[in-house]
C-alpha cells in the first residue's frame, strides 16, 4: 500500500497553469523504477514531477526507441490492421469536418495509416515524424512525404487546413506553448484534431500500477484537456471523447491562464488513482479480458491472410473507405 496519499501538498512547478504546489501520488513507473507523479493543485492536471528537462528527454527518447526498435525497423502487419481499421472508423465518424478540401499535416505520423488514407481520398498530404526508421518506412513502402524530425525545429513550407496530433501533446515539455505554435500554421478556416489518453478510461484498463512512464509527462482528462484548450486559445468545434476534440483558434480571445480546478475534482482525481492501485477498478475478469485479446488477435490475422504488405492493406482499407463514405 502507498502511503504517499496521505502526504501532504508538496513544492512542484506546473508548465500548464504556473502553479507551484501539488500532490503526490505516485512514486513509481509502470516497471516500478522511481518517478514521481503529482496532480497539480491549481488546475488538477496530473503530471510527472519533476517535468523533464530537453536534454533528459532527448536523451529518454533515443534510448527508448532503439530497445523498442532493436529487432523490427518496420512496423508489424497486425499493427497495419489494427490502426487501419480504426483510423478509417474516425474518418467515417467525422467526414463532415475532412470532407472540404484541404492540406493535411500529422504531427507524429507514426506508421503513416492516416496520411495513407486521406492521400486515397483526394487530399495533399504531409507528416513529422521524429522516429527515423518509421519515417523512412513511410516514405519507401507508402510513398508519403514525411519530414524526419520534432515539431519544434519543423518550417513548414506552406499552410495546412487540417492539422492532427494524435497521442503527442502528452509526450511534451510545454503542451499549451506547442499548440500555440502549431496553430499558426493553419489557413483562416482550418482546424487541428487533437487526442491524448484518457486519465480514467487508463485507471480502468491498466493492471494496478501500470499508468505512469517517463514519456507521458502529462496525463489529462476532460477537466484538464479542457483547460489545456482554454491555455492554448483554442476553442472547441467538436468533441470526438473525453480528451480528444477538433477545435480552432478562438477568436474572442488569447491564450488564458487555467483557472483553479476545483477541491472536489482534485480530490476526486486522488481517490480515483487510490481506487486504481488497490485494482478496485477493474470490472472484467481475466477471462473475458483473455477472451476479448484473442477475438482481436483473430480479427487482425483475418485483414492480414494472404497480404504480405503494409500498403496491400491499406490499399484495401481505402478502397473500403470510399465505398462507405459514396454509399
Ligand atoms: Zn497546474
Amino acid at each position: 500500500m502507498n502511503n504517499d496519499f496521505d502526504r501532504p501538498v508538496i513544492e512542484s512547478s506546473c508548465a500548464l497553469c504556473g502553479g507551484s504546489h501539488a500532490h503526490l501520488i505516485e512514486r513509481k513507473d509502470r516497471s516500478g523504477h522511481p518517478l514521481d507523479v503529482v496532480i497539480c493543485d491549481h488546475c488538477g492536471v496530473v503530471h510527472n514531477d519533476p517535468i523533464p528537462d530537453a536534454a533528459e528527454l532527448s536523451r529518454f527518447y533515443s534510448m527508448e526507441y532503439r530497445l523498442q526498435y532493436k529487432n523490427t525497423h518496420r512496423p508489424k502487419l497486425r499493427h497495419a490492421a489494427r490502426y487501419f481499421a480504426s483510423v478509417s472508423q474516425h474518418l467515417l465518424e467525422h467526414w463532415h469536418l475532412y470532407r472540404a478540401p484541404g492540406a493535411v499535416l500529422d504531427v507524429g505520423s507514426g506508421s503513416g495509416e492516416f496520411l495513407y488514407l486521406m492521400r486515397e481520398l483526394g487530399k495533399s498530404v504531409h507528416g513529422i515524424e521524429p522516429n527515423e526508421d518509421y519515417s523512412v518506412f513511410c516514405r519507401q513502402d507508402l510513398g508519403l512525404p514525411i519530414t524526419t524530425g520534432e515539431i519544434d525545429t519543423f518550417q513548414p513550407a506552406a499552410r495546412f487546413d487540417h492539422i492532427r496530433l494524435s497521442h503527442v501533446v502528452e509526450h511534451l515539455r510545454d503542451p499549451a506553448g506547442c499548440l500555440r505554435e502549431v496553430s499558426k500554421w493553419l489557413n483562416p478556416g482550418g482546424h487541428l484534431y487533437i487526442e491524448v489518453p484518457d486519465f480514467h478510461t487508463y485507471g480502468r484498463n491498466k493492471r494496478p500500477g501500470g499508468m505512469f512512464h517517463f514519456g507521458h509527462i502529462y496525463n489529462f482528462d476532460a477537466d484538464s484537456f479542457d483547460r489545456l484548450l482554454g491555455a492554448a486559445g483554442l476553442a472547441v468545434l467538436h468533441r470526438s471523447g473525453p480528451t480528444s476534440a477538433f477545435v480552432t483558434p478562438s477568436l474572442r480571445s488569447g491564450p488564458v491562464s487555467p483557472p483553479a480546478a476545483p477541491r472536489e475534482e482534485i480530490l476526486g482525481k486522488i481517490d480515483f488513482y487510490r481506487q486504481h492501485r488497490h485494482g478496485l477498478l477493474r470490472k472484467n475478469s481475466l477471462l473475458r479480458r483473455l477472451r476479448h485479446k484473442i477475438h482481436k488477435l483473430v480479427h487482425e490475422h483475418r485483414i492480414i491472410l494472404g497480404r504480405s504488405d503494409y500498403a496491400g492493406i491499406g490499399s484495401q482499407s481505402a478502397s473500403l473507405l470510399k465505398h462507405r463514405l459514396t454509399s
